[in-house]
């Protein structure tokens, strides 16, 4: 295939997802070019490719909300398209509000988000290589139906999830547990015709029988709810042998439409996500694992008699692959203790949750002090590159911080800081080490994020 130069922009940004769309969106808003690239055909990453969700968490625990800017506008979007109810409360009790939404809804408010904003979008284009002149990246190389496009700017972001441009410039980075082994995998399915009363009835009855966080009260009345537990059913589905996923609990969460639920419970556990062959292997088993599911849910699971398979989604989800290796790494301690710092760009109110990545259990920690903690800019800026900023899930943070500041809602608020402040660096004509973080802050603020 021929070379050739397809683009140049004063920002690109890798990955379409819920940070490289806030981050894109930010920085063309502050002004500059943007390109932004995604190996889809849509926009929402992990939301829409593999149907995850419901976006949590905008608010602490005491209800105070602590992300909103470009974040607060998509949810505001999705509410007017009909594709969300907007905040409701949590019923599992692990976090205050969440936001339930429709995949398809979210791909049409980003699209939109993104095209108002002037961002220009290079669709089916997978980032591959960048070309670097020392420590400094010149372009990005990236596989297109027509050939391979290169792709010129001034700041690069990395918004892959992955970490692919930093790790493609050589940047370290970690992944995984203290023994390298990544939180488990999960291919999230849709399904229809669930009575919601009944499963509501049912958990009622058996209280014990669910996360003991679960708000029984709230379920009486939400029209929303989000169920973790049927521990005994469970269990008897593995004794017999009916089902044969590495996990503790059913986890699902009521869809926007009437009698549909997201299913989060196939577990797949020991692959690497950035292993091409453990990631087929995922999409396999992740099917695979659905089929058993379903039957399971119809013969034990009441409110799951007459239920039918909707939708599963395009790719499994990953919940970790590389954490990069940045000027300051988000640690546990950070994000218990609600840390704050003077260089802080994004928040997180989510409690560290963290899928065993051996074991069948789920590990959920609260968030101490106000509720909340900060980010640092710190956590964006990539070791060893001068001209490159990570955002969403492949920040600087270790294993157990990004427990928590994985989710969707602190991934995009994490994406309009990286993109602001790159926004600030080409406009300034600094180098993103030198831009004043307080100025950007003070830009975000009156961009009406929350810092
Ligand atoms: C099973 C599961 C359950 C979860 N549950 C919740 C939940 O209930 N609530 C919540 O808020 N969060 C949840 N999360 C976490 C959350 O969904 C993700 O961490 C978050 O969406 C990550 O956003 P991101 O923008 O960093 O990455 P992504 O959304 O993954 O975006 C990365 C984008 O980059 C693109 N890309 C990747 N590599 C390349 C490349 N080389 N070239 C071009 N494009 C590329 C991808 O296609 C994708 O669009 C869950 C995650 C999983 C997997």
């Amino acid at each position: 295939m021929a070379e050739y130069w397809e683009g140049e922009a004063d920002i690109v940004v890798v990955g379409g997802g819920s940070a490289g769309v806030t981050c894109a969106i930010a920085a063309a808003r502050s002004g500059c070019s943007v390109i932004l690239v995604e190996k889809y055909g849509f926009l929402g990453g992990t939301a829409a490719a593999s149907m995850v969700g419901p976006m949590a968490t905008f608010h602490t625990k005491s209800g105070k909300q602590i992300i909103k800017g470009i974040p607060e506008e998509i949810v505001q979007k999705l509410i007017e398209s009909g594709g969300s109810p907007g905040y409701v409360k949590d019923t599992i009790g692990a976090c205050s509000t969440y936001v339930p939404f429709e995949p398809e809804f979210l791909k049409l408010v980003l699209l939109a988000a993104a095209k108002n904003s002037g961002v220009k979008l290079l669709f089916h284009g997978w980032f591959f290589e960048t070309i670097q002149k020392g420590n400094e990246i010149l372009g990005l190389k990236v596989v297109t139906k027509g050939g391979t496009a290169i792709l010129k700017g001034k700041i690069f972001i990395d918004a892959s999830g992955d970490g692919d441009v930093a790790a493609a410039a050589e940047v370290p980075f970690s992944m995984g547990d203290q023994n390298s082994i990544p939180q488990p995998m999960t291919l999230i399915f849709k399904l229809g015709r669930v009575n919601q009363q009944d499963v509501v009835e049912y958990i009622l009855k058996h209280p014990d029988e669910f996360y003991p966080g679960t708000l029984f009260e709230e379920l009486k009345t939400s029209s929303y709810i989000g169920v973790s537990g049927f521990f005994s059913q469970w269990k008897k589905g593995l004794q017999t042998g009916e089902i044969q996923i590495p996990r503790d609990r059913i986890l699902f969460f009521s869809g926007v439409r009437k009698g549909e639920v997201m299913i989060n419970t196939t577990r797949i556990i020991h692959k690497n996500p950035l292993n091409p062959w453990d990631l087929s292997e995922a999409e396999q088993e992740g099917r695979e694992q659905v089929l058993s599911l379903i039957r399971f849910l119809k013969k034990y699971i009441p409110g799951f008699q007459d239920c039918v398979l909707v939708q599963t989604a395009i790719q499994v989800g990953i919940r970790e692959s590389r954490r990069i290796h940045g000027e300051y790494t988000l640690t546990e301690e950070d994000v218990l203790n609600g840390k704050k710092f003077e260089t802080g760009i994004a928040k997180g109110a989510y409690p560290v949750d963290i899928h065993d990545p051996s074991g069948k259990g789920i590990i959920l920690k609260q968030i101490g002090g106000d509720g909340s903690y900060d980010i640092p800019f710190q956590c964006l800026i990539p070791l060893k590159i001068s001209n490159l900023l990570i955002a969403g899930r492949c920040l600087s943070a270790t294993h157990e911080a990004l427990g928590s500041c994985r989710i969707q809602a602190t991934a995009m608020a994490t994406g309009q800081a990286a993109g602001t402040a790159a926004a600030s660096s080409v406009m300034e004509r600094k180098e993103l080490r030198k831009i004043s973080i307080q100025k950007v802050r003070k830009i975000l603020t009156e961009t009406g994020a929350v810092v």
